[in-house]
């Protein structure tokens, strides 16, 4: 393995360097996913831009009622902050099933969503919070939806040139909301399946939303709106969630692999949907 270590003191310069290289060079933030990548031969880049010191891409903000996420800050950042806490709990949920401490202390969310694995554990949560991503290169600034910056399995809609830069989204406080994992254990795996749920609750009846993601049961992370649709308007009883079931199981399209058959992935997707209402305390005491 040889390659150019190049480390940029600003992000003027890691776009420089990007823009110079394109495909012969990668950034490298929390190294967690890239350094698997090299140490395989999977990737042989000429250049490695390392962009984990750049405090310019590191930050969480809330303005008016918009949070930001600079694209460096660390799993361990996000799960400690109180604008998280009290605007996006949902995320703050995902990020404490997240591997574990010494891999939260390096791994940035930018390099989560980047990297694009079906199981990447930020993506569902950042699906039900309709975030956007924003892509910088010398030529400019793009903002583009989450839900269309993947594309398929380690695919994005990043071009050669571009550095993802911040994660946004509006404030969820106070709906409902909450994350689920299926692993192979409970700490430091990797999602079977992962489902994000969030919604509001008028006079019982599901008002707004629900809003649903999963993970790792597709080639990309997805919203699953048929689900959604069934579960609109209606009161999130045992009945009405078993039917969101069905519907569920139509629109996943899981592969067999190491962790789990597609069969089994299928069951536990709909499995999710009702424990996580069941984790909020809805549809417990049906018989
Ligand atoms: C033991 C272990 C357990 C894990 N458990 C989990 C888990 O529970 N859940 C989970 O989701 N993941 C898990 N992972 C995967 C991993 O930690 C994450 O995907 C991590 O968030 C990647 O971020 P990083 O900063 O390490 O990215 P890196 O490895 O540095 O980069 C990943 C990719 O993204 C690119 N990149 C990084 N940042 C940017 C940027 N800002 N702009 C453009 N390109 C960029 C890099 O070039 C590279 O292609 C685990 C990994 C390990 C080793």
């Amino acid at each position: 393995m040889k390659f150019v270590y190049k480390k940029p003191g600003s992000l003027a310069e890691a776009l420089e360097l990007k823009a110079r290289y394109r495909e012969r060079g990668v950034f490298i933030a929390g190294g967690t996913d890239l350094l698997i990548d090299l140490k395989s031969g999977l990737l042989q880049p000429e250049v490695i831009i390392d962009i984990s010191s750049l405090d310019e891409i590191r930050y969480i903000r809330k303005d008016d009622d918009h949070i930001r996420i600079g694209a460096v800050t660390t799993i361990s950042s996000i799960q400690k902050s109180p604008i998280v806490q009290s605007s996006a709990p949902i995320l703050l949920k995902a990020c404490k099933q997240f591997a574990n401490p010494l891999i939260k202390n390096v791994a940035t969310i930018g390099g989560n969503l980047v990297n694009a694995s079906p199981a990447a554990d930020m993506a569902p949560p950042l699906l039900v919070l309709e975030a956007s991503v924003v892509l910088k290169s010398l030529d400019g600034e793009r903002v583009l939806d989450l839900e269309k910056f993947f594309l398929g399995v380690k695919s994005t809609g990043q071009r050669s040139d571009e550095l993802l830069t911040e994660i946004r989204f509006k404030s969820a406080e106070g709906l409902n909301c909450e994350f689920v994992k299926l692993g192979q254990r409970r700490g430091s795996s990797i999602s079977i399946v992962s489902l994000a749920l969030m919604f509001n609750l008028t006079d019982g009846v599901i008002s707004d939303g629900p809003r649903i993601a999963l993970g790792a049961v597709a080639p990309v992370p997805f919203r699953a709106r048929g689900a959604e649709d069934v579960l609109h308007g209606v009161e999130p009883s045992l009945e009405n969630l078993k039917r969101a079931g069905v519907a569920l199981k139509r629109e996943v399209s899981p592969i067999t692999d190491i962790r789990g058959s597609a069969g089994y992935r299928k069951e536990v997707s709909a499995s999710l949907l009702l424990m996580a209402f069941q984790n909020l305390g809805y549809a417990c005491n049906n018989p």
